[in-house]
């Protein structure tokens, strides 16, 4: 008798009787309980992964196959007539984060926990999450995202700090979520910190609330709208009150375990995942000094032995500069250690470029991070590369040793065994369960490059996740999707820069192809999905645009049996889990430079989708592992886009007036037949962006991009030759595991054992 079917007899329960629901809560339970039995990760030195986000995704099946036990579960409920994948579909997905940084903490975590390393998440608990997407009049509305649920995976713990404020104190309490690593007898911790006294009745119309009500609007939202003055506040409130817990917890725990706090950063060290978290080392340095009675410059030395930062990013408007003025506002007691922060550095380094705190008095978070970090590093080669020889250059004159590469990764667990589980099947078929454990050795399968029989295997898999996918988005989002058709996609944040816009005119130029009589030798499914930022106007205009061509192309008698056009709602996670081993075009196609690495990327590569991409971010990186000939590139690269945004060389109207085929595509987004769909104010913006301003260079690669996804379609053609590629991509794919990724952070940042 399995341990499930015994501790089923312990509780009187029969599951033949059980209704899904039912199931769900009591493998919830049952999961509790073997975690319980786990104990806590102990190395001396403990690492503090602090993050505004964690996209974790639904946690049963998760939990299920790092405990070993996910086949002996399903057979069980199968025997009785049941269906794990539905009791899957109970289970709310946690909303605490928003894209590619969250699910990169989240990815982070389980390998932690897996390579046994005493870390641990720490965050928010937002209730309301971000926002559900949801689409009406062809436009993304958002509503409020309430997941947590009376049974949930948080526990509640008595750890509780009081947090400073300027005007009032606010009292914390800390829920924990268990990280089971993968067979392991050691677990973690996501903490995630919340207030009392949250008052929902303040969400009006949407996600609009009360900002400035903290006491009772802290932990609703994940980053509440920063479009105006309240909302950059509540902002600070945030993070500051994540910071001062996390800080707190540290001290505590660092104390227990016997450090006298001159030794500290022999006990701790704390990740500061992009700049959100960066008020840590101002906060650590108070409790230092004002709780603890160290001086100053010893509290300042400590402080910079055990911090390290992390960038994601080279845009300008991503990178936090909060107002002094607000900061005073709101802690003003940081205040006075941030003004002294800066004077230490300015009596050091007089270059105005590297100051903490700049001429308009804002405060550089990144410079602060910096200046008093141990390790800074990227996320890419590429973007690492960018960092220190253009947007960082007088960062890494100063501190050269302290720069270093740490390129993304996923989780296997999620991305593989659990999201492609005939896939998973069939190469441990061919090459044994290795893998599992160090997956390089997926190399072994280049021995079956050349096989006929595995590329007619590998295309049966792809069918018959095609065919899952066409019942899931028929059931849940009313969307006919034809499994017989190349399924195209591109899934991710909707912004500029990742160029959504590009994949649309493609769209706009292939349907005009069709109507003039040129059809695809098959069928093309282009399939989008992502949240746009309320407040980024442009970004709602493009998902309002493919909204339009979806209703235009999808009813045209004439086009749809060679193009489809959908757009997901709500992605996120589990949306993701279900795409990404149906597709077999991973458009990766932000402009160069921008795209600091891209995680969608490495999770296509392993469900072997093949990339058509630019030669931005992690995209480098694949292309030289799964070799050139095996991934599709085009467009101009990073050193070219970085020098021609500092000549300002770039104008959209050259591009529009040099090619038919671009005037044509563009001149369609404001024709009478898309004004007969959509509206003529957001229609005629995008195009007046596009045309005259195009921050992001939609236009400079849209030729090439044409051409490169036309010989992709054609080459799909000759499956033999398709399929090699797609082994040569996942037998390469091994090096984008986040357990990687996490034993680089550890042996050359954290030196956690
Ligand atoms: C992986 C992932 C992302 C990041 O995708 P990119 O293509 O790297 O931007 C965003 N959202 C979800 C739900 C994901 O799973």
């Amino acid at each position: 008798m399995t341990q499930f079917r015994q501790y089923l007899e312990n509780q009187g329960k029969n599951l033949t009787a059980l209704s899904n629901e039912e199931i769900y809560l009591t493998l919830m339970d049952y999961i509790k309980k073997l975690a319980a039995q786990k104990t806590k990760n102990t190395a001396k030195r403990k690492v503090y992964y602090i993050s505004a986000e964690f996209l974790i995704g639904k946690l049963l099946s998760n939990n299920l196959i790092n405990l070993g036990i996910y086949d002996e579960i399903q057979e069980e409920l199968a025997a009785a007539g049941k269906s794990l994948a539905q009791v899957e579909d109970v289970e709310p997905e946690p909303s605490l984060g928003n894209g590619g940084l969250g699910r990169l903490a989240s990815c982070f975590i389980d390998s932690m926990a897996t390579l046994g390393i005493n870390g641990e998440g720490v965050g928010l608990n937002y209730h309301c999450g971000l926002f559900k997407q949801v689409f009406r009049n062809h436009q993304q509305e958002a509503e409020a995202n309430y997941w947590i649920e009376d049974n949930s995976w948080l526990t509640p713990t008595s750890v509780s700090y009081d947090i400073p404020f300027k005007d009032f104190t606010l009292k914390s309490r800390l829920d924990r979520i268990d990280v089971l690593g993968y067979q392991q007898d050691h677990k973690n911790y996501l903490n995630l910190f919340d207030i009392d006294g949250l008052d929902y009745s303040l969400i009006k119309d949407g996600i609009s609330f009360d900002k400035t009500e903290i006491k009772k609007n802290l932990t609703l939202f994940l980053y509440p709208d920063d479009s105006d003055k309240n909302g950059e506040l509540l902002r600070i409130y945030q993070q500051y009150f994540m910071v001062s817990n996390a800080a707190q917890l540290l001290l505590d725990e660092a104390l227990e375990r016997g450090s006298n706090l001159h030794n500290l950063p022999d006990y701790a060290y704390v990740q500061i995942n992009d700049t959100h978290p960066s008020l840590v080392i101002p906060e650590l340095i108070r409790l230092l000094t004002e709780k603890h009675g160290l001086d100053f410059e010893e509290a300042v030395s400590i402080v910079s032995k055990m911090v390290g930062y992390t960038n994601h990013t080279i845009l300008a408007e991503a990178l936090e500069k909060w107002p002094l003025d607000y900061l005073n506002d709101v802690v003003p007691h940081l205040v006075t250690i941030i003004e002294k922060l800066d004077s230490l550095i300015r009596s050091q380094y007089p270059d105005s470029a590297v100051q903490i705190i700049d001429s308009d008095k804002r405060v550089h978070m990144a410079h602060m991070d910096i200046h008093f970090a141990n390790s800074v590093n990227g996320v890419a080669a590429l973007h690492t590369d960018i960092l220190k020889n253009s947007e960082l250059k007088a960062f890494y004159n100063i501190y050269p040793e302290k720069f270093n590469n740490k390129t993304n990764g996923i989780t296997f667990r999620r991305w593989l065994e659990f999201a492609n589980q005939d896939l998973a099947a069939y190469i441990k078929d061919l090459i044994g369960k290795d893998y599992l454990y160090d997956t390089t050795k997926l190399e072994d399968l280049l021995s079956f490059a050349d096989d006929r029989a595995v590329h007619a295997k590998l295309s049966v898999i792809k069918h018959q996740n095609k065919r899952a996918l066409k019942r899931y988005l028929k059931d849940n989002q009313n969307i006919e999707l034809d499994e017989n058709s190349i399924i195209d996609t591109q899934i991710k944040r909707f912004h500029e820069y990742k160029r959504q816009q590009m994949n649309a005119l493609y769209v706009i130029h292939k349907y005009l192809a069709i109507k003039k009589g040129q059809m695809p030798k098959r069928k093309i499914t282009v399939i989008f999905g992502g949240k746009a930022a309320p407040a980024y106007t442009i970004a709602q205009d493009i998902i309002h645009l493919i909204l339009c061509l979806s209703e235009l192309i999808n009813n045209d008698p004439q086009v749809s049996p060679y193009l489809n056009v959908h757009l997901v709602e709500n992605y996120n996670v589990s949306l993701a889990e279900k795409l990404i081993p149906a597709t077999d075009i991973s458009e990766q196609i932000s402009l160069a430079s921008k795209e600091a690495s891209g995680t969608g990327n490495m999770k296509f590569m392993l469900n072997g989708a093949l990339t058509l991409g630019t030669m931005d971010g992690a995209n480098v990186e694949i292309a030289e592992l799964a070799g050139r000939e095996n991934i599709y590139t085009f467009g101009k690269d990073a050193d070219t886009i970085i020098d021609l945004y500092a000549q300002s060389g770039y104008n959209p109207s050259d591009y529009y007036h040099s090619s038919a085929d671009i005037k044509e595509a563009l001149d369609f987004v404001i024709s009478d037949r898309m004004l007969a769909i959509g509206s003529q104010e957001r229609l005629s913006r995008l195009y007046q962006e596009i045309t005259s301003k195009d921050w992001f260079m939609t236009l400079i690669d849209l030729q090439d991009y044409i051409a490169v996804k036309e010989q992709m379609l054609l080459d799909y053609e000759d499956q033999e030759s398709w399929n090699k590629k797609v082994i040569h991509n996942i037998a390469k794919a091994g090096f984008f595991s986040s357990d990687r990724t996490i034993a680089q952070y550890n042996e050359e940042i954290w030196h956690s054992s």
